[in-house]
């Protein structure tokens, strides 16, 4: 069993306490015979209310270490140096797959860098998605107006209000990535991760959109993990780390 914990504590946005921590995370892929080292003992930690900006080359591994936070995957195991990968007190090695589907849904946003909406599904629609998967196909009755109120005013917030009946595909790539933004604020998360949100908009577009998740984060006192190629982003999270060989180095050179 695992254990229930209580949300209306999680929501906390003290600056001492920590949102996110995670210790030696190794992980491996392996495609048939051949292995692909990529993160080779990453500590991090992540204050409540914090705006970390992840950088890092190609193939360093970003992806993979939010995938991992976002208890998408999971590390390797190394039983004399167990991983862990703590949000608040749970720490998400631990859990089940069906405790990490709830903590998807329940606590955090996801935010990928090519939108993954559902394209037979209208703005709307993909937005109160998280909802429907929050609640259940049952249980979304009771919830369903309260969702669409939400996802209107997030939609209304990003700009999208004359958009809500349209497809994906009606959609400019800017437009579709503030969809997947509402979408993943949906359900009220304390924690958004973000890969690379901007990096497939040209200049302009890309601005809007960090604009809105500042805005959107100042208000709700959401705690941020973004990766990005753009240092001028970067230069206005609260703080940059950089993946480098496997390892998080501090932009001030020091490997934590
Ligand atoms: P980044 O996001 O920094 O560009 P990724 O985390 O996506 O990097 O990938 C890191 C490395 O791991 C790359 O070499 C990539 O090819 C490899 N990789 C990523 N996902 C997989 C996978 N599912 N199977 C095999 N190799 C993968
Ligand atoms: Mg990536």
């Amino acid at each position: 069993m695992v254990a229930q914990t209580n949300n209306s504590v999680n929501k906390s946005t003290d600056e001492n306490t920590l949102k996110m921590s995670v210790r030696s995370v190794q992980k491996t892929y392996r495609l048939g015979r051949v292995r692909v080292p990529v993160l080779h003992g990453v500590d991090l930690d992540v204050k409540s209310g914090e705006w970390v900006t992840i950088l890092g080359a190609s193939g360093s591994g970003k992806s993979t270490l939010l995938h991992l936070m976002g208890g998408l995957d999971r590390p390797d195991k190394d039983s004399s140096n167990p991983a862990s990968v703590k949000f608040e007190d749970r720490d998400l090695t631990k859990q089940s797959k069906r405790a990490l589907d709830r903590y998807r849904a329940d606590d955090i946003g996801f935010v990928f860098q090519f939108y993954h909406l559902l394209p037979e599904l209208s703005v709307l629609q993909n937005v109160t998605v998280g909802s429907m998967i929050k609640h259940g196909r049952l249980g979304y009755g009771k919830h369903r107006a309260a969702a669409v109120e939400r996802a209107e005013s997030l939609l209304d917030r990003f700009g999208l209000s004359h958009r809500l009946k349209h497809r994906p595909a009606e959609l400019s790539g800017g437009e579709r990535q503030r969809v997947a933004i509402a979408r993943a604020l949906i359900n009220e998360p304390s924690l958004l991760l973000a890969d690379e949100p901007t990096g497939n908009l040209d200049l302009k577009t890309g601005e809007s959109i960090l604009e809105a998740m500042i805005e959107h984060r100042r208000s709700a006192g959401l705690t941020l993990v973004m990766v990005t190629h753009d240092e001028r982003i970067a230069e206005r999270a609260d703080r940059v780390i950089r993946l480098v060989d496997g390892v998080v180095v501090e932009e001030n050179g020091t490997i934590s």
